[in-house]
């Protein structure tokens, strides 16, 4: 085939992505000036990003798409369509079982994007040259500015993408490349006055529009934070065992949102809605069997069992109570200091006082001995 316009070779570049299962093939320029500099500067400053500390060491690289990659020209932004076939926010009123993010419900697209945004590459190199290079969340690319500007959509108030066709349900990747793409154009803010995002997140994590405290959200407290989640988050943690979808499933643009073409990224039935009492009995081998081939599995059998603690506490469900009592023996002191923690809010307040009693000097741990010494029983619920 013999290209022989720019906007011909744009246009074959969109139908190869399609077939590859893109839902979205945009372009933009990868070399000119923004302000998205600025603002990362301003977050890792204010110390916005908590201990991604990776986001400060990569911030100067991350400041532009030529400071990735200095050859860059174009990029090719990618998005993949991932809206679910179920109201993701009805598992919130089921506190015995666990609400899982849409995203982690299905395979990981970050290794679903990253084989197909290669084969792209590929095509891309094989018809038309050119030096490339691909990104998929991974790699400290800021995606979401970049997106902006080849019109996938626009950074809502959320500060996550939202797209005029999929809402806020899009995974996104992006190949950079040498080549002189015609851009699109840059995507217009939408948001109007509705500020449904920003009213229904739980631990009030946007200090204003358009701003996130990562500290204090609760995809970042769930799945990077290592250490025991901080008391005060944790009674809104309600059954959030693993990210947090409601700033992104109240948006309107949803509406317009169509289920995920790729099966791959379907929820799994078994991840749709569990039960805390299974979770909570999951052993490492169990674990990884359970969430194989899911991003779930990256944050590990133990911070997982933690959250799935801190919801158990949050249940209001006594029956659980035996659950949180056997972790207290768990090898890991994260584990143990949640069962405390759950047992403060289930356990009548003369019983945990017992188990306070007996069990604090044998505990050698000293942050878990600490869990013992906070915990007030009964009082939250
Ligand atoms: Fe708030 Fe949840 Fe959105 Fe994080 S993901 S900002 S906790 S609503």
């Amino acid at each position: 085939m013999t290209i022989s316009t720019s906007e011909a070779r744009e246009e074959a570049i969109r139908a190869e992505a399609r077939l590859l299962g893109f839902d979205v093939c945009r372009f933009a320029r990868a070399d000119a000036p923004w302000s998205a500099a600025e603002r990362l500067a301003e977050f890792v400053a204010a110390g916005r990003h908590g201990e991604m500390a990776w986001m400060e060491t990569t911030a100067e690289r991350r400041a532009h798409p030529t400071g990735m990659w200095p050859g860059a020209r174009s990029a090719i932004v990618l998005g993949m369509n991932y809206g679910p076939d179920h109201d993701p926010l009805a598992v919130l009123s089921e506190p015995t079982r666990g609400a899982i993010s849409v995203y982690a419900q299905g395979d990981d697209y970050h290794e679903l994007i990253k084989k197909r945004l290669k084969a792209l590459a590929r095509w891309v190199q094989d018809r038309f040259g050119g030096e490339l290079k691909v990104f998929v969340d991974t790699a400290p690319l800021m995606e979401k500015p970049l997106a902006e500007r080849a019109g996938v959509g626009w950074q809502g108030r959320h500060t996550n993408l939202v797209s005029r066709e999929h809402g806020s349900w899009l995974f996104l990747g992006s190949v950079l490349t040498e080549l002189e793409l015609r851009p699109d154009p840059v995507g217009e803010e939408t948001c109007g006055s509705c500020r449904a995002c920003l009213d229904v997140c739980p631990t009030n994590a946007f200090p204003a529009p358009f701003q996130l405290d990562a500290r204090r959200c609760i995809s970042y407290l769930t799945i990077e934070l290592k250490a025991p989640i901080p008391h005060e988050f944790r009674p809104l943690l309600g059954n959030r065992i693993y990210g947090c979808d409601d700033c992104l499933a109240v948006c309107p643009w949803n509406k317009f949102a169509s289920t995920a073409r790729e099966q791959a990224l379907h929820a799994r039935e078994a991840l749709r809605a569990p039960s805390l009492a299974d979770l909570s009995r999951l052993d490492d081998p169990a674990f990884r069997a359970l969430f194989a081939k899911s991003p779930v599995k990256r944050i590990g059998r133990d911070r997982f069992v933690r959250n799935v603690l801190y919801a158990i506490g949050n249940s209001g469900e006594p029956a659980l109570a035996a659950e949180a009592l056997r972790l207290l023996d768990d090898p890991a002191p994260v584990v143990r200091g949640a069962a405390v923690w759950a047992l403060g809010r289930l356990l009548p307040p003369a019983e945990f006082e017992a188990l306070r009693e007996r069990r604090t000097r044998a505990e050698v741990d000293p942050e878990v001995a600490e869990e013992w010494r906070l915990a007030q029983p009964a009082l939250a619920l």
